[in-house]
């Protein structure tokens, strides 16, 4: 007697080849189950599906259908909730469901066999190690009157939670404690903290271990992001499944951790850009949190300190009641702990050209020579952006995309940034020969030469002996992705500002962010106006939370943040943001910010969507696009029902990428606007035939691939 299984497979986002296909098994199998499956000649894991999912096509043949290779034995099938996540996920984000699927599960799981798999399990299933009886060094720390106040009302009430709480003001302490709670409660349950940033876990990941490895024994907490191995995801992930983890701490992937007992998760950073995922689906792990949240029952909790436009508008006090209940704590640990001061330096009043103004310079000088530390960001790698000859106007163009390529002096390379192309640099000219090639504008590598030059006569006390009285050399140091790109040299890196063996970090805005870097008294932003000057809407924003951040790294030693100062260069030092910054006061930022989102019609007051294409020429892209657009109105107009829905969204037409040429692949995209975020989910749905449609018209020839991005970042 044999059944009939619908399961899910990973086939390629727009394959004919349906994603759900339907298999022979000897035994029924519950939905959820990990399964073997022949596909074409390869044999590749599947998961059963629900029945009524499938992709019901009618007329299937039952000579033709082919068995299941195998279960993966001893593992629980996943859980109802689980199935239902990844369901929406494929659904509000435009892609196949198997993709989806089999894309949130770790990519062992993928790779091995049954049996295996069988072993694994084996090794897993180890001894449970008793919690220590005494607490350890780690305790819970006496709350604040702030904290106290939240974590008492996220116990009490529902949620979601928005809690807007300044830099320093203990939100780590608050996630803790709710964790603490919520397994007082309920001993079994589990919770997921979401961090955006690998380079940020260590640090967390540490101290959550250190409260509750003693309560809960080592293997309940546990981290998922993608720079682990396989094998070590693996583990992690199975823990979560089994239950056995009870403290999952991950990146946005961990929101698709299977948790059978999931009661709290908290998006710590929740504005972060790094929680939208920029490929496959192009999901939201902190709009997913929201979605399992009330899908699970688990309560959830963002965090921030310059909460998204988003979060921020759809948060209220409890009073008022809004879609999301807002908490506040405005003031930082510590006795008197104050924020930074906050300086704007007028850039039209200093020497032209200069990257330092002279204030700034006597400033990083003075605190230097106190011995103690500096952090200066620029949002550019690199020596110069550009190497540029003035003698016939040649410039670093790379061959293969619309962009420069930029001048690394370290290894005296011309690197593409968007395809990578890498080259030495000319010595002389290759379009005249003239031997004066030089660069355009600045990047971090020429921050940090700039500084050695200039303060090469100062000098930092030497606190250790008394050999110098003198005092020592500076210690400059870089932190960017050319600085980290060997594994474990970040850590190294930032162990070495922790330990005060640098006296001045220059960076990209890696730097800015959640490192908590204790005894720097002064952060600088050399030149953050490009971004007021930007095409992209969301740009303010960023510089906004960006600065604030930057802001929250000076100073959080409660008796340095008195001294402590945020220096920003600008030419615009009137400017509305930077008069929010000056008095920290994020809630003016936002009501300025989202009056003119409102004014606009721009998110949150409407919804987006971008359909990307990429083909070999432009013409292809765009028409790849504007196919699509017309067949709105020649065809979807006309569909029974769908004229009310095409009446609510707005089309624009195609037009090319900021940087419409990478690695030879022009870039187009499209931009879809609605005042109603399910309309224009009703209206994708159907939309999805016609770009499926207008990809085999032959004015489209040449297209490579295209992709839905819903709720789009970056624009
Ligand atoms: P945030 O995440 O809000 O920027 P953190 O959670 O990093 O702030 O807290 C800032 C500092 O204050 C940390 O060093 C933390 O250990 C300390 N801290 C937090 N809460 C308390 C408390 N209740 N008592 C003493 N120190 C605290
Ligand atoms: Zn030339
Ligand atoms: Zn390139």
């Amino acid at each position: 007697m044999s059944h009939w299984l619908s399961v899910l497979v990973a086939t390629p986002a727009h394959a004919a080849l349906g994603s759900v296909l339907t298999y022979r098994s000897g035994a029924p199998l519950p939905a959820g189950t990990l399964v073997r499956v022949p596909l074409g000649k390869r044999e590749t894991l599947g998961i059963v599906w629900s029945a009524q999912d499938v992709e019901s096509t009618g007329e299937l043949d039952p000579t033709r259908l082919r068995d299941i290779s195998g279960v993966l034995e001893g593992m629980p099938p996943l859980p109802d909730s689980w199935q239902q996540l990844v369901g929406f996920t494929a659904q509000y984000y435009q892609r196949s469901i198997g993709e989806v699927a089999l894309a949130a599960l770790p990519p062992s799981l993928r790779e091995l066999s049954p049996e295996q798999m069988q072993r694994r399990l084996k090794r897993q299933a180890r001894a449970p190690v008793r919690p220590a009886a005494e607490p350890g060094p780690g305790g819970p720390l006496t709350l604040s009157p702030e904290q106290a106040q939240v974590v008492q009302r996220i116990g009490e009430a529902a949620g979601p939670f928005l809690l807007y709480g300044a830099t320093g003001s203990g939100k780590t302490e608050v996630y803790l404690q709710c964790v603490e709670r919520m397994l007082d409660d309920d001993p079994q349950a589990q919770a997921l903290v979401m961090v955006p940033e690998i380079n940020l876990t260590p640090q967390l990941e540490a101290r959550f271990r250190e409260r509750f490895v003693q309560r809960l024994g080592a293997h309940a907490v546990v981290s998922m992001h993608s720079g682990m191995t396989h094998p070590q995801r693996l583990q992690s992930w199975l823990a979560a499944h089994t239950g056995e983890a009870r403290l999952v701490l991950g990146t946005r992937l961990a929101v698709f951790a299977s948790l059978p007992r999931l009661r709290l998760i908290v998006v710590d950073e929740e504005h972060d850009p790094s929680y939208k995922s920029s490929d496959g689906a192009r999901y939201s792990a902190r709009d997913l949190a929201l979605y399992r949240g009330r899908l699970e029952g688990a309560k959830v909790l963002l965090g921030s300190a310059t909460p998204s436009l988003e979060s921020w508008h759809h948060s209220r006090d409890a009073a008022q009641g809004g879609r999301y209940e807002r908490l506040t704590m405005p003031s930082r640990i510590g006795q008197g702990a104050a924020l930074p001061l906050v300086r704007r330096v007028d850039m039209n009043h200093q020497p032209r050209g200069a990257v330092f103004s002279p204030p700034l310079l006597e400033a990083i000088q003075a605190r230097v020579a106190r011995g103690e530390q500096c952090m200066v960001f620029l949002n550019r790698r690199g020596y110069a952006p550009v190497l540029h000859c003035a003698e016939c106007g040649w410039k670093s163009a790379c061959p293969h995309c619309s962009a420069f390529r930029v001048f690394h002096k370290i290894d005296r390379t011309l690197r593409c940034h968007h395809c990578g192309f890498t080259e030495r640099v000319p010595r002389a000219c290759p379009d005249c020969g003239n031997l004066d090639i030089a660069p355009i504008g600045r990047g971090t590598e020429q921050l940090e030469e700039q500084l050695a030059q200039l303060l090469i006569d100062v000098r930092r006390p030497d606190t250790r002996s008394p050999e110098h009285p003198d005092g020592l050399p500076l210690r400059i140091a870089r932190i960017d992705a050319d600085s980290t790109r060997l594994k474990g040299s970040l850590q190294a890196q930032l162990d070495a500002v922790h330990a005060g063996e640098v006296d001045i970090l220059v960076g990209t805005q890696m730097i800015a962010k959640g490192h908590d870097f204790r005894r720097i008294t002064l952060v600088a932003a050399v030149n953050p106006d490009t971004a007021l000057f930007s095409s992209d809407y969301r740009a303010g924003e960023r510089l906004f939370s960006l600065l604030m951040q930057a802001a929250g790294r000076a100073g959080r030693d409660a008796a340095l943040g008195a001294q402590s100062e945020v220096w920003v260069q600008t030419f615009q030092p009137a400017h509305p943001l930077y008069a929010a910054l000056k008095t920290y006061d994020y809630p003016l930022f936002a009501r300025q910010a989202l009056q003119e989102r409102e004014q606009a019609g721009l998110p949150p007051y409407s919804a987006q969507a971008l359909v990307r294409a990429e083909a070999r020429t432009q013409e292809a892209a765009q028409a790849f696009l504007n196919l699509a657009r017309e067949g709105v109105e020649s065809q979807m107009r006309h569909w029974d029902g769908w004229a009310e829905v095409v009446d609510k969204i707005t089309l624009y037409p195609a037009v090319p990428t900021a940087v419409q040429r990478v690695a030879n692949e022009e870039r187009a995209q499209m931009l879809l606007e609605s005042a109603s975020r399910p309309a224009l989910q009703h209206f994708l749905s159907g939309w999805q035939s016609l770009l499926h449609a207008s990809r085999a018209e032959p004015a489209a020839k040449g297209l490579i691939r295209w992709a839905i991005d819903v709720d789009p970042l970056n624009i």
